[in-house]
């Protein structure tokens, strides 16, 4: 694996600190990289093109203006709700995310904005729209995926460093 590059249908592990307009929103910990498929977009498509060609050692630093990553943040994607039509109202908490379920049955994820006496706001951006992202790490390991991950579209690895959810029809 020493010089294995990056290109699409490898499996590559890196750690990384990602911050959101300068401030530290997440990190991989240490002996729990992520580890993803090259080319399969497990990943934002702008630190998947900043980390094609890097190979084992290698550091990184990406830049993503809102627009390559979680987009434009959206004053419209905001709605207020009638505490009376919430179950558990009491449970909410400012910031947290909730399920919210429309009347046809699709389910958002959606921000606690705000908690007034009659009315909880919610914000349904991603957390990190509008924001500048900034990846920084080092690649630890990149090797060629089997079969089955290119198949499915993901790494299957010894790390963990997401859990994706089979579908279950190529496995055993
Ligand atoms: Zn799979």
């Amino acid at each position: 694996m020493e010089t294995e590059k990056i290109t699409d249908g490898k499996v590559v592990t890196l750690s990384y600190v990602l911050t959101a307009d300068g401030e530290e929103v997440a990190r991989t910990e240490d002996g729990d990289p992520l580890e993803y498929l090259h080319g399969a977009e497990d990943i934002l498509p702008g630190l998947e093109s900043a980390l094609e060609g890097k190979t084992v050692g290698d550091k990184f630093a990406v830049t993503l203006a809102p627009e390559d990553a979680y987009g434009d943040y959206d004053e419209d994607d905001i709605e207020e709700v009638s505490k009376s039509d919430i179950p558990n109202v009491e449970e909410l908490e400012l910031g947290m995310m909730v399920e919210v379920e429309d009347e046809d049955g699709y389910q958002y994820m959606a921000y606690v904005a705000e908690i007034d006496d009659d009315v909880v706001v919610l914000d349904f951006n991603h957390p990190l729209a509008g924001k500048t992202l900034t990846y920084e790490g080092a690649i630890i390991a990149v090797r060629q995926a089997t079969e089955e991950e290119l198949d499915h579209g993901h790494a299957h690895g010894e790390w963990n460093g997401f859990e994706y959810e089979d579908e279950g029809e190529d496995e055993e």
